[in-house]
């Protein structure tokens, strides 16, 4: 059996780092699958990130029905599970409207990896129009269908933008997914200022290819822990 307090513990506090660092405002959310039950994943209620408590933490079936729970739900919940059906690799979502992404996601002008912390992004970053297949909404994913559609759009990247609407990225542990979220948006922020400046020179496939080979061998304080133990402390520091 897993450590569930502790899992839950972590996801408390991503919620919390996630708001400190910009990436959610008063809206935004981040899962976790149940290692005890992968047809499961824990969610908060509704309720914006930076205030996040244990107490706050609701379970899901992946079609985004509440386990014995009627407290009200996000309704963006469906991006989680139908995330985590179609990729069992998935373990943790971030879900935000961080600014950095936005302009990306409206102006055909794909993401690119510039920076060796950025490489966790992988080769490809694909933009999501709920219009192509759904006309006008109001943007935002709030059924399994739409959460499915996405999913497709998503495939096997690490991160996808929503046209006019945000973007959402997946790890295989929370940590993994915090990381490449903050710097998803660092990204954004670097690639629109380079750009003002001239022809951007983009991190090559290879250098993407050991820059992930690196994080995946990293050891127990280094790589994604390294990161999540600095912003979970600042995260803390921000509450005092
Ligand atoms: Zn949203």
């Amino acid at each position: 059996m897993a450590d569930i307090d502790a899992l839950l513990a972590d996801l408390v506090t991503a919620s919390r780092i996630l708001a400190h660092e910009g990436i959610c405002d008063a809206f935004g959310h981040i899962s976790v699958r149940n290692p005890d039950d992968p047809s499961r994943f824990f969610l908060a209620r509704a309720i914006a990130p930076e205030l996040v408590t244990r107490d706050d933490i609701l379970q899901f079936e992946l079609d985004g029905t509440a386990v014995d729970d009627d407290r009200k739900p996000f309704l963006e919940r469906f991006i989680h599970g139908t995330l985590m059906q179609a990729r069992p690799d998935i373990q943790s979502v971030v879900h935000s409207h961080s600014r950095g992404v936005i302009p990306f996601g409206v102006t055909g002008t794909p993401i690119r990896p510039l920076l060796h912390s950025c490489g966790v992004l992988g080769t490809d970053v694909p933009v999501w129009d709920a219009n192509d297949a759904f006309g006008d909404t109001n943007l935002l994913i709030s059924s399994n269908e739409m959460g499915a559609d996405f999913a497709r759009t998503l495939g096997g990247a690490r991160a996808a933008l929503m046209r006019g609407h945000g973007s959402t990225v997946v790890g295989r542990s929370i940590r993994e997914a915090v990381y490449s979220a903050v710097y998803l948006d660092v990204n954004a922020q670097l690639q629109a200022a380079a750009m003002q400046i001239g022809t951007v020179k983009y991190l090559t496939d290879g250098e993407i290819s050991l820059i992930q080979s690196r994080l995946a061998d990293a050891k127990p304080d280094e790589g994604y822990d390294r990161a999540w133990q600095y912003w979970a402390r600042r995260a803390d520091a921000s509450r005092a």
